[in-house]
């Protein structure tokens, strides 16, 4: 038996070292690896399935082509060979760049195949063929909270935090005990056993705020009352840090002014959490120094995401949290080189919304979702004709499923790689069968929580184990696409290794060092806390910027202000009158990435079907009793579900999980009236209602 140390790809998070068991060619057992510095032999029970992945009939495994009357969303496939699949691709690409221009293509990046995605291989492409046109998830996830740090501090923080330092935890929007079991929650809980202070806000009992001294529940989409409060409680105590605030933030004045109005007592009327609560939380993170302070993932699905994610930052500096040990502390970026031919990029040409979002795509430099689905709907301001997906799957994940179905079916030409036939891959012309995690070798660069003395990144190998066969990684492709297309010369890479090699040239290491270290290699200096008291901030006054002169010079406010969310019982009174109910879309679970696994026996034991969460008296209200089939319906549709009657929902909610084809929330939510910053969707904070209906059953099964 041969042991082989790899990086898992179950989920796109938190790139845990495994050991992989071969016996005879085949895996017969997977294991967290005690000796990668990400988990120490820690994981989350995706890791179970992983074997069950890897030889699962139901995975796609030559490349195929839409056969019979060729009606998007059929089952009809026959089988082709990958010289026609990507001729026939290429094909279409000719075709549409003669007859619409090279900016009629669009091309999106899932998490599904596990690329590193600012890797940028797709991007080189897209450079070479001459459209600025790409599109990914990050506007609903990471993306906007790195906007905000970048606004606030001019750079990001590290992703994780210093437990042994950290005094005092704040989850705000973030459940790990479900997203990063096997790496903050282990942080986590070593803080807690120092004597930690822990503090939740989520509209939901999580089992993260089981563990809390302080658990806020919190009106879905509020957030930025409560984010101003604490603001305002720590000024007029004056409990924030004194000397940083003096020597090293700008706009203070602004800012205390604009929070005066957020009262203790007006918070909970505004967000339901008690005055007496926010006291408290405001006391607690603001004398337990150092305090870390995580805005989930939650906060970046709200209509008001930029002004609740730029007041969070505005938090951690007041309380003299920003770049010290055990606080949220600040890194540059890996310094891979670019393969991307930024040089090749279509002049003049810029990616679709950066006229509605010009501070998001300038920063993020890709299409958002509501602009991308609008454009393929309207043809304005000009036609998207083919699109090639890099795994992902938006017809399932993004708001408005039926709104993005329907734009997707409009599209001339669709190719998508995948390791299953997902909804997504339903819709398309072409699938292409992907390597799995064990198929394929992979770059894996990291930031962890590793203790004060280590470097921040830190770098590993995803090795090929077992035989392909006519599976294919991502890179492979679009090398071959290039080849096709005439731009081979830029593409001089025998195998993903040689291409990896050249990205990894300015570090000074080599695939051979990560080869020779299994377990992965650190990269980089120690963090360099306080680094701001010789180089400044990098912002427009060098200072943490309370109030931004970058969003200023948007035309956006400078300092954040509380807005409700867009369809909320405030701002949509007659909505709210016949959906009366808050419709909380997005949670996860720990079995599943999203729409990802749900074929796999071993994961969907743990978590066997959908389920709508609902407080008891909300249920008692609408006649719902627990295990019941209900109706959800919004303005965009309706589901059938079960209902779990639960207290560990704010009442007046209907929470939902997404992700299940079975009862798929994003039926519900909406695609339009986004973050007017950050693009971000609504998907927590809409309006719906429920009616009871005497029985039903799941139908459909996600992958
Ligand atoms: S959290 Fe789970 S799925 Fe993600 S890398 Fe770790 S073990 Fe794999």
């Amino acid at each position: 038996m041969k042991v082989i140390k790899t990086i898992c790809g179950m989920c796109g998070g938190d790139y845990c070292g495994i050991n992989v068991h071969v016996e005879d060619g085949r895996i017969v057992k997977v294991k967290g690896s005690q000796d990668h510095r990400v988990n120490q032999g820690a994981t989350c029970p995706k890791v179970q399935a992983a074997i069950e992945l890897e030889y699962d009939p139901n995975r796609l495994s030559y490349p195929m082509k839409r056969a019979g009357d060729k009606q998007r969303g059929g089952d009809a496939w026959q089988r082709i060979s990958w010289d026609e699949a990507l001729d026939t691709i290429a094909e279409n690409l000719t075709r549409i760049k003669d007859s619409y221009g090279a900016q009629a293509l669009a091309v999106h990046e899932g998490e599904s195949l596990e690329q590193f995605i600012r890797d940028g291989w797709a991007r080189r492409f897209m450079n070479l063929y001459g459209t600025p046109n790409w599109v990914q998830n990050d506007h609903m996830c990471y993306l906007p909270a790195v906007i905000a740090e970048r606004l606030t501090y001019g750079v990001e923080e590290i992703d994780g935090f210093e437990a042994e330092h950290a005094r005092c935890i704040f989850l705000w929007g973030a459940n790990p005990v479900t997203s990063h079991v096997a790496t903050h929650w282990r942080y986590i809980t070593q803080a807690r056993k120092r004597g930690a202070k822990l503090i939740v806000v989520d509209p939901r009992f999580s089992r993260s705020a089981q563990k809390a001294d302080i658990y806020a529940p919190i009106r879905p989409g509020s957030d930025v009352a409560l984010a101003l409060g604490l603001i305002n409680f720590i000024i007029t105590q004056k409990l924030y840090d004194a000397d940083f605030v003096e020597r090293w933030t700008s706009g203070f004045d602004q800012l205390a002014e604009r929070v005066k109005p957020f009262t203790p007592e007006k918070v909970e009327s505004i967000t339901g959490v008690a005055a007496n609560d926010v006291r408290r939380i405001a006391e607690t993170y603001a004398t337990n120094k150092p305090g870390w302070l995580d805005a989930g993932n939650a906060l970046e699905h709200h209509s008001n995401s930029a002004q609740t994610l730029r007041a969070l930052m505005i938090l951690k500096a007041l309380t003299g949290n920003i770049d010290v040990p055990g606080g949220n502390v600040l890194i540059d970026g890996l310094p891979l080189t670019d393969v991307k031919l930024r040089e090749k990029r279509p002049v003049g040409l810029k990616p679709l919304g950066a006229t509605k979002y010009p501070l998001f795509v300038e920063f993020g430099e890709f299409v958002p979702g509501d602009v991308l689905i609008e454009t393929l709907l309207t043809d304005e301001p000009y036609p998207i004709k083919a699109m090639l997906f890099s795994g992902g799957n938006p017809a399932l994940t993004w708001p408005n499923s039926q709104r993005v179905e329907a734009a997707y079916r409009r599209l001339d030409f669709v190719a998508v790689m995948e390791l299953y036939m997902t909804a997504t891959a339903r819709l398309a012309d072409i699938v292409l069968p992907a390597a799995s995690q064990f198929e394929k070798a992979q770059l894996i660069a990291h930031t962890a929580p590793f203790g004060v003395d280590k470097p921040t990144w830190y770098l590993s190998l995803r090795k090929q184990i077992t035989d392909p066969g006519e599976r294919r990684s991502d890179w492979w492709f679009w090398k071959a696409l290039a080849h096709r297309m005439g731009y081979g010369d830029y593409y001089p890479w025998a195998d993903e290794k040689e291409a990896i090699d050249y990205q990894l040239e300015p570090l000074g290491i080599t695939v051979a060092d990560l080869e020779a270290n299994p377990s992965g290699m650190f990269y980089g200096e120690p963090p360099k806390y306080r680094r701001y008291e010789k180089e400044g901030f990098r912002t427009p006054t060098g200072k943490v910027e309370l109030y931004s002169h970058v969003l200023a010079g948007y035309g956006y406010d400078p300092l954040p202000h509380y807005e409700e969310p867009v369809e909320s019982h405030a701002r949509a009174p007659e909505t709210a009158r016949r959906y009366p109910l808050i419709l909380n879309a997005g949670r996860r679970v720990a079995a599943y990435t999203h729409s990802r696994h749900r074929g796999l026996p071993g994961l969907r034991r743990i978590e066997p079907e959908p389920y709508a969460e609902i407080h008891p008296t909300t249920a008692q209200e609408y006649g719902v009793s627990d295990g019941d089939w209900i109706v959800v319906e919004s303005l965009r549709g309706s589901i059938e579900i079960k209902a779990q009657v639960t207290e560990g929902i704010v009442p007046g909610v209907v929470n939902l999980f997404h992700g299940w084809e079975e009862a798929n929330a994003n039926v519900l939510t909406d695609h339009q009236d986004c973050d007017p910053v950050l693009a971000t969707p609504s998907l927590r904070a809409e309006l719906c209602r429920v009616r009871g209906k005497e029985s039903s059953q799941y139908s459909g099964a996600g992958m």
